[in-house]
């Protein structure tokens, strides 16, 4: 059985073989392009290669990509420790063709490396193309042999790749492993695709047209190709689960967080551990590409993915900082893979110890408060904002941590007036401000404060252009 570190280097190995440039993994935070709040997808640091706006002395690439999907349009925060095929940081591995091969290439490429080098049985694999696609449609049927029956026909934009309003865009083809009837969920497509059972390993991007207006979409003269497979997800039926948490990569870092807590990793709390190892990789690698915990943009995102696991330390008992002790098993792991984490081992481990010390200052007592004022809650009842709020501004709690703690038991929070509790406060900082005698500064001030606060608050929901397979 292949480790998760082989795995990664098959496909390289496999791409390079077939004539393509190993490309180093982008950073995670995208390099001019503030639309994006993180890099969520392998192609984000081909943008201008695939518009044509910059050149490349290759035409192939292959990268394992460092993704983090907790903002923006793609914010797969919430389902981490709930879903078995989720995480916040993964990696993403790709082929990217730029106006050289195109679709039956790129299938065949696909189709060789998961049925002959990965060995996967041809049985357990669907495709899903999009509905107007019969090229794609035709191609699975003559390169892979796929009965008609395997070939899924789906019409929404799942299977329609765009990257922005304007710009390149295309059909795109998704490959499914079927991880059998013991699993719950249903294939792409029906009413519970989003169940376990069938997960989606590879997406392949046939990007063939540029949409130059809403109405005026013409065909590429060279199309490209870029693809994305979920390495986390690929692990996981190479070594035979449908759960990625199970895989030798977080599964050592799973043990690593029962060994320092003493916690039964398979028992009743083993969602805290998924959380931590989840959210212990996004928050390394993002200190490690130079995000810090701070109160707005990305370091806020940051700042909440480490506070939620912290509150999973804080579940698991944890009585001292956790995070910090967790960094060498997480080194040892993708250190080799992504040097730079080793680099910054020092900044990480200090970080998250400096980030928990200072929030298991509040931490205890905002749970206190927290169950205090849910006591009489009942499943389907909602916090009121007010107290959401002060858990924000006095014990540190972000809004999807109150959520999240809140989530199991079925009770939601009205973030409505979360919001109104956040504007009051506003407004009397700005009233405590009148009169300083510095009004002309202080209306910049306040404009730009208003600005920002709204990027504080909405900071995860507020990016528009996407770079996303
Ligand atoms: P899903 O429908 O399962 O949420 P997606 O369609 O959003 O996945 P893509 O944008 O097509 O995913 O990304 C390409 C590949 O990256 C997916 O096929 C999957 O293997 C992997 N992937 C996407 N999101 C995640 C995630 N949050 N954690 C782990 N792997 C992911
Ligand atoms: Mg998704
Ligand atoms: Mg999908
Ligand atoms: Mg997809």
């Amino acid at each position: 059985m292949s480790g998760v570190n082989e795995i990664r280097t098959t496909f390289l190995d496999y791409f390079a073989k077939n004539g393509h440039e190993i490309v180093p993994s982008s950073p995670l935070v995208p390099r001019n392009d503030p639309t994006l709040m993180f890099t969520n997808a392998g192609m984000v640091q081909f943008k201008n290669v695939f518009t044509g706006s910059e050149k490349r002395p290759y035409a192939r690439a292959t990268t394992s990509q460092k993704c983090v999907r907790a903002g923006g349009k793609h914010n797969d925060l919430d389902n981490v420790g709930y879903t078995a095929r989720h995480h916040t940081f993964f990696e993403m591995l790709g082929n990217f063709s730029f106006g050289d091969y195109f679709k039956d290439r790129a299938i065949e490429l696909a189709w060789n490396l998961v049925t002959k080098e990965f060995g996967l049985p041809v049985d357990k694999l669907l495709v899903t193309v999009f509905a107007e696609d019969d090229e794609a449609f035709g191609l699975w049927r003559k390169i892979a042999g796929l009965s008609e029956s395997k070939i899924i026909r789906i019409p929404t934009s799942d299977n329609f790749w765009q990257m922005g309003d304007t710009g390149p865009c295309g059909p795109c083809s998704e490959i499914f492993y079927d991880h059998g009837d013991h699993i719950p969920g249903g294939p792409p497509g029906s009413p519970d695709e989003d169940g376990d059972r069938f997960i989606e390993i590879w997406n392949l991007v046939f990007m063939q047209y540029e949409q130059l207006s809403p109405g005026e979409r013409i065909a590429l003269p060279r199309p490209s190709i870029d693809t994305g497979m979920g390495l986390e997800r690929v692990s996981a039926v190479l070594q035979g689960t449908h759960d990625n948490y199970a895989t030798d990569l977080m599964r050592a870092l799973i043990m690593a967080v029962a060994n320092a807590t003493g916690v039964d990793p398979d028992g009743a709390q083993k969602a805290s551990h998924r959380v931590i190892a989840d959210h212990l990789r996004a928050s390394a690698f993002l200190v490690a590409d130079g995000v810090l915990p701070s109160n707005e943009g990305r370091g806020y995102v940051l700042r909440r993915i480490m506070r939620r696991a912290m509150r999973h330390a804080q579940l698991l008992g944890a009585r001292d900082p956790l995070m910090w002790r967790l960094v060498p098993a997480l080194v040892r792991e993708m250190g080799q893979a992504y040097p730079e984490l080793t680099r910054a081992e020092a900044l990480v481990t200090e970080t998250l110890k400096l980030e928990e010390t200072r929030f298991r200052k509040t931490l205890a007592r905002g749970l206190a408060i927290l169950d205090e004022e849910t006591r009489e809650l009942t499943a389907g009842a909602k916090l009121p904002g007010e107290t959401a709020f002060t858990l924000y501004d006095t014990y540190g709690f972000p809004l999807d941590l109150t959520q999240d703690a809140l989530r199991a038991r079925g009770i939601g929070v009205d973030t409505d007036a979360f919001a109104k509790a956040m504007e009051r406060q506003r407004e009397l900082a700005r009233a405590s401000w009148a009169g300083s005698g510095e009004a002309a500064t202080e209306t910049v001030w306040f404009g730009l404060r208003e600005k920002v606060g709204a990027t504080e608050f909405l900071g995860y929901d507020t990016e528009t252009a996407e770079g996303v397979v």
